[in-house]
């Protein structure tokens, strides 16, 4: 079998409240929308715990830039959060598969990923994005999270290490599936 790079010391999984984590991280993602002005689910809980400063940014970019489509990214300060950053990404709603859902989740992380190495982060912390309000099947989901990030940390310094914080059994049980998969053959 092929051998592969072990990255167990830089890419993990911690399940709870992604708004509660327990050490500061370089960069929050969030799972945001279009308008970038805030939500139900994740994007509510870090807005509530980042306070108005972060509103005030996105509202500054919309304002310059328009809506963020869905597969893009955009970097605000992180308020009273305990990170430097929140990275807004626009996961695509699902709509059976055929829509190019695949690819926008895909663009999706790896665009945080691309931001978060302009910015040379050290730990970037991600939602399970889309599998909420947006519906994709978390199965699928963690496979692409998983996947993109893998592919990414390998041809890449920074981020140094990325954290996947799962909120739901679910999705912890999906994204630990694929993960150990990957670390089983390196
Ligand atoms: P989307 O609209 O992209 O589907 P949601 O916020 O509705 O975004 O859901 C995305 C995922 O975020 C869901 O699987 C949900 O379990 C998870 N989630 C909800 N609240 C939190 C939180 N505070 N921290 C981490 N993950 C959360």
């Amino acid at each position: 079998m092929e051998q592969k790079e072990d990255l167990s010391d830089r890419i993990w999984i911690e399940k709870g409240d992604i708004t509660q984590l327990r050490f500061k991280v370089g960069a929050i993602v969030n799972a945001a929308n279009s308008s970038l002005m805030g939500g139900g689910g994740v994007d509510g809980a870090i807005h509530r715990a980042g306070g108005p400063d972060i509103i005030r940014e996105c509202s500054m970019i919309i304002e310059e830039d328009g809506p963020c489509p869905t597969g893009q990214a955009v970097i605000t300060a992180a308020g009273n959060l305990q990170a430097r950053f929140v990275i807004h990404a626009v996961g695509p709603v699902w709509q059976g598969g055929k829509n190019n859902e695949a690819q926008d989740l895909t663009n999706c992380y790896r665009n945080s990923l691309l931001i978060s190495r302009k910015y040379m982060l050290r730990r970037i912390a991600f939602p399970n994005i889309s599998t909420g309000a947006y519906k994709y099947p978390k199965d699928e989901a963690a496979a692409i999270a998983v996947h993109t990030t893998i592919d990414f940390l390998l041809e890449n310094e920074y981020p140094l290490a990325v954290i996947f914080c799962c909120f739901d059994d679910e999705n912890y049980n999906w994204t630990k599936y694929y993960l150990d998969n990957y670390l089983k053959q390196a």
